[in-house]
């Protein structure tokens, strides 16, 4: 601490430091290393913390209570930078998808950084962002779009946050600013680079159009809700997501309520416990089968902790209670986990869990070995469930005409070398991906359930 950035240090060309994310110990060494003094420090992170996250700041000549000099000198050692866009996607329903670009990360030789998924799904009484964690997945969950792609890496606190914070310059989510203005000069021109198609009755059509998100009144936010329900399995990169929810949930940052922010996990038993004690989110749960023997193959995680394992963590999530009850998904896979004995099964499955069960119509995707359950199907096991008290409702599939519905994520970026990707998590996946009950249940792909019936 105490030494200042020279001049010739910055011209040698180290390459700023991306602000979105960065923690406030770092950034309050590299204020120190600007010449910044002590007594000034706590005042400069508050301007900086509320320009990136409370006004959406993608310059720092924004930044108007700061001395033009000092600007100067963050100019030289930060990035304002969003995730670059691949492609924008409008689906007929008004659900956006992005891909975006990451920077490449560990050794890549100059290759390209790589890509990830983001969707806003907008609803009447909400707008959802749903982000992803890593690029790729261990897991390998069968019925899983994203489990079809291998781990490449996960994602830093910054590109996390950086989803969120990318989502509210397209969609016009920060006060007092343009919608799409995203993409400044010292954001290093990381806006709008790709194409953006709108999905239409006839068809997608591409262009480099600007955003149409439909009108909402104003001072309403468009972003209400985060699910990390995206690319990847957050409690497998549980550092970083917890801190990129911190910004998230900091009133003085991005500002979300603990109480919209979801995080879904396929079960990572020995981390659920923690997140409820260091994160406090609401909890969902990729549940999905019954019994032991199905699960292991729709949730190949499951063999290593098993259904009992699970719920007895769900039952001691801390915080929980009927105010934060937890969210049970459930895929609907025709012929594999759908009858009325499944649905019975659940109901004493979840007993004395304060639980909300959400039944998915699956969404196919291309070679996938499942078919969604009948309309008639879902209802009749939805009905089961509803007669024994609990919330469940059926999720109407959005945005699938652009493959952004849940569970069709995937980008096409291939995977490190695992020294590539450096010191990340344990490879879950080993030995762990082993179609048996699915194979003998119900595979016949390219079912389409009557979508315009729910
Ligand atoms: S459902 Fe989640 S954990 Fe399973 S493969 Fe897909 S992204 Fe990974």
């Amino acid at each position: 601490m105490g030494e200042t950035a020279t001049r010739s240090e910055v011209q040698a060309g180290h390459p700023p430091i991306p602000l979105i994310g960065l923690g406030a110990d770092a950034l309050a060494a590299e204020l120190v290393r600007l010449g910044v003094p002590e007594r000034q420090l706590g005042m400069r992170l508050r301007q900086l913390k509320r320009w990136v996250y409370v006004r959406g700041a993608t310059s720092f000549a924004e930044m108007t209570d700061i001395s033009k000099d000092l600007r100067e000198r963050l100019v030289g050692r930060f990035s304002l930078a969003r995730p670059q866009i691949v492609s924008e996607q409008i689906s007929r329903d008004g659900t956006r998808k992005w891909l975006l670009r990451l920077a490449p990360g560990g050794s890549c030789n100059g290759a390209p950084g790589p890509e990830i998924e983001t969707v806003y799904i907008p609803e009447e009484d909400r707008g959802t962002l749903c982000i992803s964690s890593q690029v790729g997945c261990t897991l390998n969950c069968t019925f899983c779009h994203t489990g079809t792609q291998p781990l490449v890496r996960n994602l830093s606190v910054g590109e996390i946050v950086g989803q969120i914070v990318l989502a509210r310059d397209r969609l016009g989510d920060w006060p007092g600013r343009a919608r799409g203005e995203g993409g400044g000069e010292a954001a290093g021109g990381q806006g709008l680079r790709g194409s953006v198609r709108e999905s239409t009755p006839d068809g997608v059509r591409g262009g480099a159009r600007g955003p149409t998100v439909p009108g909402r009144p104003a001072g309403e936010r468009a972003i209400t809700n985060i699910v990390l329900m995206g690319m990847g399995e957050p409690l497998l990169n549980f550092e970083n997501v917890r801190d990129a929810m911190a910004l998230a949930c900091d009133p003085d940052a991005l500002g979300y309520s603990r109480r919209r922010v979801t995080l879904s996990t396929s079960g990572i038993v020995p981390m659920i416990g923690r997140w409820g004690a260091e994160a406090g989110t609401m909890l969902a749960i990729s549940l999905h089968a019954v019994d032991d023997d199905l699960r292991n193959v729709l949730v190949p995680i499951n063999r290593r902790y098993p259904i009992a394992m699970l719920l007895e963590a769900c039952r001691n999530y801390p915080g929980l209670s009927n105010a934060k009850r937890i969210t049970f998904e459930y895929v609907m896979l025709k012929g594999v986990n759908d009858s009325p004995a499944e649905a019975r099964a659940l109901v004493r499955l979840l007993a004395g869990i304060p639980a909300k069960i959400n039944l998915i119509p699956f969404n196919p995707w291309p070679g996938a070995p499942y078919e969604c359950s009948d309309w008639e199907t879902i209802e009749r096991f939805g009905e089961i469930i509803n007669r024994a008290g609990y919330a469940s409702p059926i999720r109407r599939p959005r945005g699938r005409d652009i493959m952004a519905a849940c569970g069709q994520l995937k980008s096409a970026s291939r995977k490190l070398r695992a020294r590539e990707r450096g010191r990340g998590h344990g490879d879950e996946r080993a030995g762990e991906r082993g179609l048996g009950r699915d194979q003998k249940r119900g595979r016949k792909p390219g079912c389409e359930p009557k979508a315009n019936r729910a």
